[in-house]
């Protein structure tokens, strides 16, 4: 499921990144193309005036001629002072060629036409036309002045440019086809980095569910069970089956507590538990669970020592802080057979320092890591009444939300410590 969700999202990517690489590279190439025909549609208009305003420049020629000397006015040469590598050709109203600088290759004839139009329409065009083999850039401009009417061509064969163009197109389609195969390759792998939290939360969530789904299960084959002893005894009293009532409301309280659990965790994983901050006394707190837990710890001969520093106040969610230290002081005594839990809060160094100790059972290296998962129990079989592997992940999810520290030691048979540092 998660490898085609892969190929779907690059592929989208693909699409995506070839037409950006498309709008992208044609952009670029339009544009330099516009500002290019831009400027040179400018530069021949120049020329074009500049070849118009010498057609009327002459220089005076001085020569004898039987002894007088005589003025003639020669035109100027137009291309003496060429500035730009063009050709001209100079129409007068007659459309009749009075200056031609063709170059080698001759186009007059296939361009007249444009001439004949500016003459017609009494305006300048520029325009760009295949002749022969070749491209030309044509500007062609319209005069009329005093003078009378002129036509000045300015034109230019674009054979190098075209080259240069041609050069431009495949580069940017080089790379563009390239950039556009190094982005797939980064975005397949930067898709599966960021599918790789939404798959591990998803596996989660399906290893979540089938855990639940396990642990409901289990007390309510011990309810039925029971119950079905109870029903198959047909005259027997509710004292006569007080053992079996006792185990199947048991179960139930199980269920409760697991189902509570459960709500808290899914409501976790929605992000719907909210903080409801307030400023306490922790060390209210801790003296008032550890009375409640005092009781079931002489039950067990195990001792119980509270060191609690007085007005130890933070600011937290009174319910869920409660419910972690209910959660740590819970286990501590339910682990515990023999020796003693010892409960601290202190202050050091500004950090309120909340520790829990016991003499119990320990918990082995291999499932210290896991300790904090949910539905983990170190030994499953050993302890299963009345734990459902949920309350130490909901007191790592409680400190977390705090933004406090939920630490873990512990030496099998000698005991473990949990520390909350705030
Ligand atoms: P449970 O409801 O089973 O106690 P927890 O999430 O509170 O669930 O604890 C997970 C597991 O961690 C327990 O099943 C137990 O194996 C181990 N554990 C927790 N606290 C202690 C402790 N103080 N001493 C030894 N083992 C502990």
């Amino acid at each position: 499921m998660f490898r085609k969700l892969h190929l779907k999202l690059t592929a989208y990517m693909g699409v995506i990144l070839i037409l950006f690489m498309f709008f992208v590279a044609s952009g670029i190439y339009k544009f330099t193309k516009i500002i290019f025909e831009d400027g040179n549609k400018e530069l021949m208009k120049t020329e074009a005036l500049r070849i118009y305003n010498y057609k009327n420049t002459a220089f005076p020629e001085f020569f004898l001629n039987n002894g007088t000397l005589l003025k003639r006015l020669r035109p100027n040469n137009l291309t003496d002072s060429k500035r730009l590598d063009a050709c001209y050709i100079v129409y007068d109203e007659y459309l009749t060629p009075v200056f031609s600088d063709e170059g080698e290759i001759k186009i007059a004839d296939d361009i007249k036409a444009l001439a004949s139009n500016a003459f017609e329409q009494g305006k300048d065009s520029y325009t760009t036309l295949k002749v022969g083999r070749f491209n030309y850039r044509i500007y062609t401009k319209y005069f009329s002045d005093i003078t009378g009417q002129s036509v000045v061509q300015v034109y230019q064969n674009t054979v190098n440019e075209d080259i240069l163009w041609s050069f431009l197109r495949t580069v940017l389609f080089g790379i563009g086809i390239s950039g556009t195969l190094i982005l797939l390759v980064l975005s397949y792998i930067l898709t599966g980095k960021a599918l790789t939290p939404i798959k591990e939360t998803w596996m989660r969530q399906k290893e979540f569910v089938a855990d639940a789904s396990h642990e409901l299960r289990t007390p309510l084959t011990v309810i039925q069970t029971n119950l079905d002893v109870v029903l198959s005894d047909e005259d027997g009293t509710v004292d006569e089956n007080e053992i079996w009532i006792d185990n199947a409301y048991s179960e139930t309280r199980v269920m409760a507590k697991l189902i509570d659990q459960l709500l808290i965790l899914a409501k976790a994983d929605n992000n719907e538990e909210k903080l409801d901050i307030s400023e306490f006394s922790f060390s209210e707190v801790v003296e008032n669970v550890c009375n409640s837990m005092e009781v079931i710890a002489k039950n067990k001969n195990i001792d119980f020592i509270t060191n609690i520093e007085e007005n130890v106040n933070i600011k937290a969610d009174y319910d869920k802080i409660r419910r972690l230290a209910v959660i740590l002081v819970d286990n501590a005594v339910k682990y515990t057979e023999k020796g003693a839990v010892t409960v601290t809060l202190k202050t050091d160094k500004n950090r309120k320092i909340f520790s829990v100790e016991d003499t119990g059972i320990g918990i082995c290296e291999k499932d210290l890591d896991r300790i904090f998962d949910r539905f983990y129990r170190a030994d499953k079989a050993r302890h299963r009444e009345g734990g459902t592997g949920l309350g130490l992940s909901i007191a790592k999810w409680i400190a977390d939300k705090h933004k406090y520290s939920l630490t873990v030691e512990s030496t099998v048979n000698v005991g473990s410590k949990f520390t909350l540092r705030m």
